[in-house]
């Protein structure tokens, strides 16, 4: 994935070395201010059709991920393959619990 290689050479330009378990908390925190932005366009849910995502925001997660793609030396190109190949054998499976909606009810 081109966007992988790219945050790998900006990790290794800025030397952006941090453990595993930070890049993974930097991960949930990015994903937190995606749910912030949707629970502060809504006004806490008040209004539920004026839901929003920072764009920069939704970036900030990609990069996180990336990263932790990166320092867990997992291809997340492949990654994304194997979860869409699980998502459709479920689709598939009459006995799955997805609903026909997109989405799953586990
Ligand atoms: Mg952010």
């Amino acid at each position: 994935m081109d966007e992988q290689q790219k945050v790998a050479e900006f990790m290794e330009e800025f030397n952006f070395e941090n453990a595993p378990e930070y890049q993974l908390l930097d991960l949930v925190s990015e994903v937190g201010e995606l749910a912030s932005d949707a629970t502060k366009s809504t006004d806490w849910g008040a209004e539920p059709d004026e839901i929003d995502v920072a764009c920069d925001e939704l970036g900030d997660a990609f990069f996180s991920l990336l990263v932790v793609a990166e320092s867990f030396d997992i291809d997340a190109a492949e990654a994304l393959d194997k979860s869409l190949e699980k998502y459709r054998n479920r689709i598939d499976d009459p006995d799955s619990p997805y609903t026909g909606n997109g989405y799953s009810e586990q």
